[in-house]
């Protein structure tokens, strides 16, 4: 007659978080200082914190290498430009289109 310890584990895994997780998490992040690696969450680098959404930076560039941009007509890879002028984020119609591209 034996003592038997230990009980089955449950296995808990969490799917959920998966589905929120942006695109954009591919590509690492430009911005200053959080460079955060490819798929790695946005980070404050003063304390560490994970940030629950990306830098606009980083979903600028994601929308500049994946998509032609609608607005000023570059293709993919090409910043956005303003009569000639680029444009250090994006326009707001060629991340719509990034995401339609992923569709
Ligand atoms: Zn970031
Ligand atoms: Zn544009």
């Amino acid at each position: 007659m034996g003592h038997h310890q230990g009980a089955p584990m449950p296995a808990t895994l969490r799917h959920a978080f998966r589905a929120h997780a942006h695109p954009a998490r591919s590509v690492p992040c430009p911005h200053e200082p959080c460079h955060a690696r490819p798929h790695q969450a946005c980070i404050v680098r003063v304390n560490g914190r994970l940030l629950k959404q990306l830098h606009p930076a980083r979903i600028a560039a994601w929308a500049r290498t994946t998509a032609c941009c609608p607005t000023c007509a570059v293709e993919p890879g090409i910043p956005c430009h303003k009569e000639g002028i680029p444009l250090a984020g994006v326009h707001a119609r060629r991340i719509q289109e990034a995401k339609v591209t992923l569709a």
